[in-house]
């Protein structure tokens, strides 16, 4: 086969026919770091065909340990029983910081990885959250091209790295848990500003009914919080990714999501989301500059003496930095 550094174009051909092998070399391509290759994955990347109709993205969110791979184990098995072909990506800003990961190892969709209609692909090891949210949504891209109609994309709600999932995605479904009474634990504030759809997980067993119950709760707050806004209401589901018991539920709420959105609605959000993902790469890639800028690392613990000692304001102290960056 031929190989994305010699013939990108043929690369992103195999990848259309839904060539894996080939789908792999094309985000390895656009993971890439190296500027070299950035020309070439360009071409990979204006060579992929554009599906005909917009494809279903999902983006899944929850603290470490709510089930997100288990549920999108019984979720993905549950869609490509249904003749959907699932692609699977994730954002762990972990790796990021540290190397090492808390999404994205195969092992952790052991089942999903081997489906033949769904691809599996694990988070970058290394990079900025700009980076990886441009890898991811370029991954996207391939996965579309390669005849995934449903993608979904995984984040651990650390950090920025569930807002930034937020702006890749059609529906954003956050997993929550009640572990004890009617308690809700691991669901930021903030979170809920961008959830969609809610679903208490691990609800099952003798956790069911406290499951519920956090449900009803958390649904009436949001009723609240939604008065007077005559729009989408994030529904708050219950479901469990261990027995798959309505894990069905959530995929008619992210239909219902998806008509509400309408078709125009549903392209003017991608558009937005495109425009202000533009802006996020661009001040994501201006903060990497900035960290390495060598004028500026020069300057930097003289500067933070000062500041310290109370000799040079904050504001001043941001003038010399960026006259170094200019200069
Ligand atoms: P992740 O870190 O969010 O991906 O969570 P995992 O899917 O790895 O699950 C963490 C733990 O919770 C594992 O021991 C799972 O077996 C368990 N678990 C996951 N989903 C469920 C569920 O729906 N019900 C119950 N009872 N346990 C679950």
């Amino acid at each position: 086969m031929a190989h994305w550094r010699h013939d990108p174009e043929a690369v992103a051909q195999s990848v259309s026919q839904g060539d894996r092998s080939a789908i792999a070399q094309s985000i390895t391509a656009i993971e890439s770091t190296n500027p070299k290759h950035r020309p070439l994955a360009r071409r990979l990347l204006d060579a992929l065909r554009t599906p005909d109709e917009p494809t279903i993205r999902v983006g899944i969110s929850g603290v470490p340990g709510v089930g997100k791979s288990t549920f999108i184990e019984s979720f993905g098995r549950m869609l490509t029983d249904d003749g959907h072909r699932v692609g699977v990506l994730a954002v762990d800003p972990s790796s990021m910081r540290t190397g090492g990961s808390v999404l994205g190892d195969k092992t952790r969709m052991p089942e999903l990885s081997v489906n033949p209609n769904a691809f599996v692909r694990p988070s970058p090891s290394s990079g900025t959250l700009g980076g990886v949210a441009k890898s991811t949504s370029q991954a996207m891209r391939i996965l579309e091209a390669a005849g995934y109609d449903v993608i979904l994309v995984e984040t651990v709600g650390v950090g920025q790295s569930e807002t930034t999932v937020a702006t890749m995605v059609d529906t954003f479904l956050f997993l929550g848990l009640a572990r004890t009474g009617d308690q809700l634990q691991g669901i930021k504030k903030g979170v809920l500003e961008i959830a969609d759809i809610v679903a208490i997980n691990k609800a099952d067993g003798e956790h069911e009914r406290a499951a519920k119950a956090a449900a009803r709760e958390l649904q009436a707050a949001l009723r609240m919080v939604y008065t007077g806004h005559d729009g989408w209401v994030p529904p708050v589901l219950t479901c469990s990714g261990l027995t798959g018991l309505r894990i069905d539920e959530v995929w008619e709420a992210i239909g219902r999501h998806r008509d509400d959105l309408g078709e125009a609605g549903l392209l003017a959000k991608r558009h937005q989301q495109e425009w202000e993902l533009t802006w996020k790469l661009v001040r994501a890639e201006l903060e990497d500059r900035l960290a390495r800028n060598k004028a500026v690392r020069a300057l930097r613990n003289d500067l933070k003496r000062q500041v310290f000692d109370g000799d040079i304001a904050a504001a001043e102290a941001a003038d010399e930095i960026l006259r170094a960056f200019d200069r």
